[in-house]
């Protein structure tokens, strides 16, 4: 095997109460693999000592899905089809990404990433797109997963347009929760065809960038996907060459 310099990429475990486990969906690793990059699963912990330890050694940071965020975090009330939080995960990334953008470390967030994002920047999310907000595009797709099944408009001149051109995209999508109020310092940079935000950045960051939908599950037939992870480990490169480490 070639001997090679990768970044290290910080990833956020998947929990699993009922088992007991963390776990890892595949894609989010092997995303960052083919592009580069090299994935380091965290334990789920708030020791900040250990955290601190491990992100000092990396180049990135993925926030990836999971569990619905704490309506607490947005000051409001769980609705009965919000789904169980893991506080734990919330408060551990919390933590992670203030120390990511202290250093302005790049930071993707998927799914739940970019509603942990939005959350701990100040906006709300939609706690149950069906119940609060029904409409006509489905935004919780049957497999397989990589295939698309909607629209975004990707902004003109946005962040993400930058990485996969502006205009129409088509996604894969599994979501029941979305963005409601956008925090500030975000800032949109596509919406689904029922006018939901599904990807937005910190213009402030060099690289802070979420989507809504799930590159981890199509960048192996989706070349938008691997563009996304492609300029994601490219942040970490060219972080590391700032740093000059
Ligand atoms: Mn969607």
């Amino acid at each position: 095997m070639m001997k090679e310099d990768r970044p290290l990429i910080a990833v956020v475990p998947l929990v699993d109460e009922k088992r007991g486990s963390f776990w890892m969906a595949p894609g989010y690793l092997l995303g960052l693999e083919q592009a580069g990059g090299a994935p380091l699963v965290l334990p789920l912990t708030e020791d900040t000592a250990v955290l601190g330890s491990i992100l000092d050694r990396c180049a990135g940071l993925l926030l990836t899905g999971g569990h619905d965020v704490d309506p607490a975090l947005y000051g409001q009330e769980a609705i009965p089809a919000c789904g169980a939080p893991c506080r734990e995960r919330d408060r551990m990334e919390g933590w992670l990404l203030d120390r990511a953008l202290e250093r302005d470390l790049p930071v993707l967030g998927i799914c739940r990433g970019i509603q942990l994002l939005n959350a701990h920047l100040g906006g709300t999310l939609y706690q149950d797109l069906p119940s609060q907000r029904p409409g006509p595009v489905c935004h919780v797709q049957k497999p397989p997963y990589d295939r698309p099944v909607h629209a975004v408009t990707v902004e003109e001149g946005s962040f993400l347009a930058g990485l996969t051109g502006a205009g129409e995209l088509r996604v894969n999508s599994y979501h029941h929760q979305a963005v409601d109020v956008l925090a500030p310092g975000l800032a949109v940079d596509a919406v689904s065809e029922d006018g939901l935000v599904e990807a937005a950045h910190m213009a402030a960051h060099s690289f802070v960038l979420g989507v809504q939908w799930h590159p981890e599950l199509s960048f192996q037939t989706d070349q938008t996907a691997q563009s996304v992870f492609a300029a994601f480990v490219q942040a970490a490169w060219n972080w590391v060459q700032s740093k000059g480490r």
